[in-house]
């Protein structure tokens, strides 16, 4: 009895561990912009892998390339634990967006998206 009851719960751990891995996201780079003797700084959006996101890139400059919406970055913490990911912030994101792991199968624009 004792036996299946850890053995339900070590897979639930093992479930919660793998929602929400998306492994690529959107972050917004600064490029330069040659025009005569000015420099112009752009803003763009590239869609890149989430392990290639640097330290302060976060918060408002990374979003889901899906839906727009506020993402978390996670980096790998243990050599064989999840890799680097993005997380919805919001749970209606998630629900709402093809990327979530609570996607309900009506794929919308975040409701507040990262412009
Ligand atoms: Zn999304």
């Amino acid at each position: 009895m004792d036996c299946s009851v850890v053995g339900l719960s070590s897979r639930e751990d093992k479930i919660m561990d793998n929602k929400e891995t998306m492994l690529r996201c959107d972050v917004r780079r600064i490029y330069k912009l040659k025009q005569g003797d000015s420099t112009l700084k752009e803003p763009r959006w590239v869609t890149v892998n989430v392990k290639e996101i640097r330290e302060d890139e976060r918060g408002d400059d990374v979003r889901c390339m899906h839906c727009h919406g506020a993402v978390r970055i996670h980096k790998q913490q243990v050599e064989h634990g999840p890799q680097d990911h993005a997380e919805h912030q919001h749970r209606e994101d998630s629900e709402s967006c093809i990327g979530g792991y609570y996607f309900r199968g009506n794929h919308k624009r975040s409701k507040h998206p990262i412009e």
